[in-house]
């Protein structure tokens, strides 16, 4: 896959957080022939849109970047949105890249495809064995069944389609909606807001007490140019940075990035949903991949972008 730098590639969501580090990483590495297509441009939602544009196109990798994501409230609020479109997307994407000779595709999901008390660090094979989170079950279910897809036309054909689990992501291009969005890019806006207009607290929801692990997705576009170079298996592999925090700790590191100087109020009434959520990613390090970009230099790249690119918009 790195070898050949004129080798066509279709990255499906490249303006989306994920999607938008997978250009940037490509780009560095010399590839030339990218081929992207903005929502307006490309319904991936529409089957036969994806079909024609798979025709014309004749990519020869496919990176699956393409999803509707959000936070716990999202999810809750938004359940047949998230069901519906995550596998209308996926079901159009590897389907059609199957048909037109795509030789390789990379599916991307999350770690809420896993039990809710599933072993902590999670492994791979702790898929269905359990319960889902029910806060984003509606997700997790379209994201697994995008997991057995790619192992099902793995099986039936022989075809090289590969799932890659990232634990939570942050950076640039991350959606900073006060109420939709993650915990990260959520407690970011909010600590910013309260700086600039001088509050004296910030609300954050839950308790306070869940531990999340976070990986720059930075690194996660350099482990997918990695497992695109290097993996061919059936089993999804976790991707991760084995490094976890409290949602207070996390609290008080954003608010120090942030420069906000003033007090948390926590809202309990909001859910905390999972109570851990650490990935196992010892599969993907035994091959070699290793994370690079520390949760506080993170922190500070991504708030960097937020400044340029969101309030100086
Ligand atoms: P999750 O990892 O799928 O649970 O998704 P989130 O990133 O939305 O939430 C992670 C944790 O952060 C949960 O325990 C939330 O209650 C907590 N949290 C604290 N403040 C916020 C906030 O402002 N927005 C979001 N989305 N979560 C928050």
């Amino acid at each position: 896959f790195v070898t050949d730098k004129s080798a066509k590639i279709f990255v499906a969501g490249y303006r989306g957080l994920v999607g938008s580090a997978i250009v940037r990483k490509l780009q560095s590495l010399g590839f030339t022939n990218l081929v992207l297509r903005s929502h307006s441009e490309l319904d991936l939602t529409r089957q036969s849109d994806v079909d024609s544009f798979f025709a014309a196109e004749k990519p020869r990798f496919v990176i699956l970047a393409a999803a509707k994501v959000g936070g716990i409230h999202a999810n809750n609020t938004y359940p047949a949105d998230f069901i519906a479109i995550n596998l209308q997307i996926q079901t159009n994407v590897i389907d059609s890249s199957f048909r037109h000779g795509v030789k390789k595709l990379l599916f991307l999901g999350s770690s809420c495809i896993y039990p809710k008390l599933a072993p902590q660090p999670i492994p791979e094979n702790a898929l269905l064995t359990g319960p889902l989170e029910p806060t984003n079950e509606w997700y997790a279910i379209a994201k697994i069944a995008g997991i057995k897809m790619c192992q099902a036309y793995r099986i039936q054909y022989g075809w090289d389609a590969i799932s890659g689990m990232p634990t939570n992501l942050y950076g640039p291009n991350d959606n900073f909606h006060p109420e939709n969005s993650h915990v990260l890019p959520a407690l970011m806006r909010r600590f910013h807001e309260a700086k600039v207009n001088k509050a004296k607290q910030v609300v954050v929801w839950g308790t306070g007490s869940p531990l999340r692990e976070f990986l720059h997705v930075d690194d996660l576009a350099d482990a997918v140019v990695f497992l695109m170079d290097k993996y061919s298996g059936l089993e999804h592999l976790n991707v991760g940075s084995g490094k976890e925090v409290t949602i207070k700790d996390l609290a008080e590191l954003v608010k120090e990035v942030v420069g906000f100087e003033g007090d948390l109020l926590w809202d309990t009434s909001k859910p905390d949903g999972t109570p851990r959520k650490l990935m196992d990613s010892s599969k993907l390090l035994g091959l070699g991949w290793t994370p690079k970009i520390s949760l506080k230099d993170g922190l500070f790249d991504t708030y960097k972008w937020y400044v340029e690119n969101v309030v100086e918009q």
